[in-house]
């Protein structure tokens, strides 16, 4: 996990105002404006469960995402 008083080290502020697609209700929106969560996903090639860092349009949208049995590991 990164920690840092000084975001703008790891995040290119340009990317937070280009566009893209929510996983979960494929609604264009901006990243700046969106929901950044460790997510899980299924693997379509080995079925694996693995996870990632992705962006949501809102925090709705990541929970609808995630499977009831991840979330509770989310805290
Ligand atoms: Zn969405």
């Amino acid at each position: 996990m990164l920690h840092s008083l000084r975001p703008a080290a790891f995040i290119v502020p340009q990317a937070l105002k280009t566009t893209c697609k929510c996983p979960e209700c494929e609604k264009p929106f901006l990243y700046g404006k969106g929901v950044m969560a460790l997510g899980h996903y299924r693997d379509v090639e080995t079925d694996d469960v693995r996870q990632g860092l992705m962006c949501f349009c809102s925090t709705t949208c990541l929970l609808q995402w995630e499977h009831p049995s991840m979330l509770g590991l989310m805290h």
